[in-house]
């Protein structure tokens, strides 16, 4: 981590928690907590209980896991960026589970990106190998084609409020992580792509997810290109969540 930037420890809970779930569990996690200054904590809970938590959430910051393209119209189950924007200031774009499940491609994930920094929303941008990629040496190939496909078009100071996130698709709900110095070397990369794309990639933050855990947040952590983690099934439960958010602390006192 870089005393340039403040590190996010962002938990991205999927089509988990019911609202009283979600709100017992942001209350344990708040009264467990004490963050400074130096480090941010997010929650990306299901739409359903995105305003619960809103009424409730005091050092976290909320944000949503996904959204559609368009402002709005006939499009019946969706959310909107400016709906959206009423609740909240972050938005996932791009997580592995929408490309793989959903069949999101990076042409729509750069109009998802542009109308979230349009409404206000400060995008997460997930990009992240398979191991298919991974074993074939392609995996900058694959991180470059979806940096450069998320990026397009943006206007380089607008595009400085874009947060990245590096999920290897092969460590997400699998138990196995990137070995720090697996992370490392592309989040660099990733710096580096962005060196055309934004006034100061020093300063955009780059969040490593991929069965993040206590056991191993640390050494992520103290990457000098990792800024945060994007955490899945240990943001479920406090005790984990909250061990991982105190190694950021620990990292960055404030
Ligand atoms: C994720 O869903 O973004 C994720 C990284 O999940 P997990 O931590 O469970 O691998």
């Amino acid at each position: 981590m870089s005393s340039k930037r403040i590190p996010m420890i962002a938990g991205n809970w999927k089509m988990h928690m019911t609202v009283a779930a979600g709100r017992e569990f942001l209350n344990a996690l708040e009264a467990s907590l004490s963050v400074p200054d130096a480090v941010e904590v997010a929650l990306f809970p299901a739409y359903t209980a995105i305003y619960p938590l809103r009424q409730v959430a005091k050092q976290v910051r909320l944000g949503a896991q996904n959204m559609h393209a368009e402002t709005e119209g006939a499009f019946t189950g969706e959310v909107s960026a400016p709906m959206l924007r009423e609740l909240v200031d972050l938005v996932l774009v791009g997580h592995s589970e929408r490309r793989h499940i959903f069949g999101e491609d990076d042409d729509l994930l750069n109009r998802k990106t542009k109308r979230a920094l349009e409404h206000g929303l400060q995008p997460v941008l997930c990009v992240g190998e398979t191991l298919k990629e991974r074993d074939a040496g392609a995996t900058l190939e694959r991180i470059n084609a979806q940096i450069e496909g998320g990026f397009a078009g943006i206007d380089k100071q607008a595009a400085q409020k874009i947060i990245v996130a590096y999920e290897p698709v092969w460590a997400i709900g699998t138990g196995r992580t990137a070995t720090p110095q697996q992370a490392q070397e592309v989040h660099a990369a990733i710096r580096s792509i962005l060196e055309a794309r934004v006034p100061d990639p020093g300063r955009i933050r780059i969040l490593y997810g991929g069965s993040v855990k206590p056991e191993n947040s640390a050494d992520l952590l103290s990457q000098p290109d990792i800024d945060g983690a994007l955490v899945g099934g240990a943001s479920l439960r406090v005790e984990p969540f909250s061990a991982i958010i105190h190694s950021a602390i620990r990292l960055n006192p404030a």
